[in-house]
């Protein structure tokens, strides 16, 4: 008699290496079934955006070649996930449906439902850790709670134990023999075709599991030991670039992990600074997950609910301009530009651009993290969401209110030289250092000899920055007194 096949639904895993479902489905030494499911319905409001539908259907691409060259044929299908993997369950004749666990509450509602569905047709749903280095809810203070700060979570984190080592890549794969229908990956239309706007993408990045190894390969051997310094320099490659494949999952965090530190042991103490501070940031994508899952309205509400009462402007202008990286501020329209050209920003422009719209432009956090779904390659839910409420100051741990990024020193200290505005805002390239953060406080000549003409060339400021600055303290202060006035209310 045959032996009963396991369907491996890939979701935010589409790796081989370290893929813990695939490798114990392969350990049964059953014949499997890979399987990917579009269920944009399943997401609802939090469907992939365009930039990541552009890198799924690259991913997959890659994960299918990886299969068949294993000879396993990878089975796509768009819809409903119930549906689908009851039908190839009862077209195969299997018994189990093996995955990594997902933690976006849309993804844990379809599992829990699935369990109970697949369980009335005899079908068991066997779920493996690897999209996180922990499981949070195995992470609890010692009052049992969950973590709402991030330096207790680093430490609980460590004291749990190393992470797990990662599991090598199968070298063959059992496959089901039975010919199953599969999707078409060009009929999902996830490309961009009139206009085609991933061009900069294309340049940029090399979606899939080989890539993902070699942008890690390329940060341990040149970019861990200066890490802790360089990871907020947007003009130079002092990163790891790793962000879109840790969300697809082209690569886990353990394989990270234990690659920096082997790097780290072989440089005999030069890169250990930087290996902690590269696990730090690791842990910051864990504690993100971690407040997603405990907190699952983070992506649309304030942590902080004081915060829904913020004073915010009704200005579409303002966003349209913000978006286009036409707001007159050059390091600001260098990061949104970036962001439109390649899908990615570096860390510190983000922090500064979100800065910009909340608290220069009032505009409320929760569009700016639209628009980050949007055109993000690395758009990950607990990471955006976690993120732009830091920024905020209305998240867990976040920033202090009153930090409010000063654009034009965040672009004289992080970009010195000016490269990187000078890349991404041609148009006041020839401006010198001196002027190139506030170029409408540069003399006449100066910009005559730069070729710029404000409000033609380059626009003029959209808000001035000490105006905006004392507008968004005010707001805050009205947030303060609205929240007093309605405790002393209830007192
Ligand atoms: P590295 O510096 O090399 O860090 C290594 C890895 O650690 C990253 O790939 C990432 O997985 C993780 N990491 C680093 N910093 C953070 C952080 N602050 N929070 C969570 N994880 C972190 N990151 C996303 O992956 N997806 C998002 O949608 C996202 N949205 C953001 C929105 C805002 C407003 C801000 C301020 C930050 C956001 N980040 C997001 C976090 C961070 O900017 C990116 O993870 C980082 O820039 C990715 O570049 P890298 O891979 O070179 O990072």
């Amino acid at each position: 008699m045959a032996a009963v096949p396991i369907l491996v639904w890939f979701r935010q895993d589409l790796r081989l290496a370290d893929q813990r479902a695939l490798s114990a489905a392969l350990a049964t030494g059953r014949p499997v079934l890979p399987v990917y499911i579009l269920d944009d319905a399943a997401a609802g409001s939090w469907k992939r955006g365009a930039a990541s539908r552009w890198w799924l259907h690259h991913s997959l691409t890659s994960l299918a070649k990886d299969l068949s060259d294993l000879g396993a044929p990878l089975i796509l299908r768009r819809g409903a996930t119930a549906l689908h993997l009851a039908e190839l369950t009862a077209l195969t004749g299997a018994t189990a449906v093996y995955c990594s666990r997902c933690y976006e509450p849309w993804a844990v509602r379809l599992e829990t439902s699935l369990k109970d569905l697949l369980v009335k047709d005899g079908v068991e749903l066997k779920r493996y850790s690897g999209v996180l280095l922990k499981d949070p809810e195995t992470l609890r203070t010692q009052a049992g709670d969950p973590f709402k700060v991030y330096t207790p979570y680093w430490r609980a984190l460590n004291a749990s134990g190393v992470p797990a080592q990662p599991l090598p890549r199968p070298e063959a794969i059992k496959a089901v023999k039975t010919k199953i229908a599969s999707d078409k990956l060009k009929d999902w239309a996830l490309l961009p075709t009139r206009p085609d706007w991933a061009g900069g993408m294309r340049e940029a990045w090399r979606p899939g599991e080989a890539g993902a190894q070699s942008n890690l390969d390329l940060f341990l051997d040149h970019a861990l030991t200066g890490y802790s310094e360089m990871r907020n320099r947007p003009d130079m490659t002092g990163t790891s670039r790793l962000s879109p494949h840790l969300h697809f999952g082209e690569i886990s965090p353990h394989q990270c992990w234990h690659a920096a530190a082997l790097q780290a042991a072989k440089d005999g103490g030069r890169s250990d600074k930087g290996l902690e501070t590269f696990h730090k940031e690791l842990v910051w994508r864990e504690f993100s997950y971690n407040l997603l899952s405990h907190w699952p309205d983070l992506p649309e509400q304030p942590f902080r609910k004081e915060f829904a009462a913020y004073p915010w402007a009704k200005d579409g202008k303002a966003l349209k301009a913000w978006q286009r990286g036409a707001t007159g501020y050059p390091i600001v329209d260098a990061g949104l530009r970036e962001l439109w050209h390649t899908g990615w920003m570096h860390n510190r422009v983000r922090m500064v651009v979100a800065s910009f719209l909340i608290k220069h432009l009032l505009v409320p956090w929760q569009q700016g993290e639209a628009w980050f779904w949007d055109t993000l390659v690395d758009a990950d839910l607990a990471s955006n969401a976690a993120s732009w409420q830091w920024v905020a100051g209305s998240g867990a741990d976040a920033a202090p209110y009153f930090r409010i990024f000063n654009p034009i020193t965040q672009g004289e200290t992080f970009d010195p030289e000016g490269i990187y505005v000078r890349r991404w805002v041609p148009e006041i390239a020839r401006l010198p250092n001196a002027h190139l953060n506030a170029p409408w406080d540069a003399p006449q000549e100066v910009l005559r000899a730069a070729g710029i003409e404000l409000g033609r060339t380059y626009p003029y400021p959209i808000v001035d920055h000490s105006h905006a600055r004392e507008r968004a303290l005010a707001g805050y202060e009205s947030v303060k007194a609205a929240n007093a006035a309605k405790t002393a209310k209830t007192d």
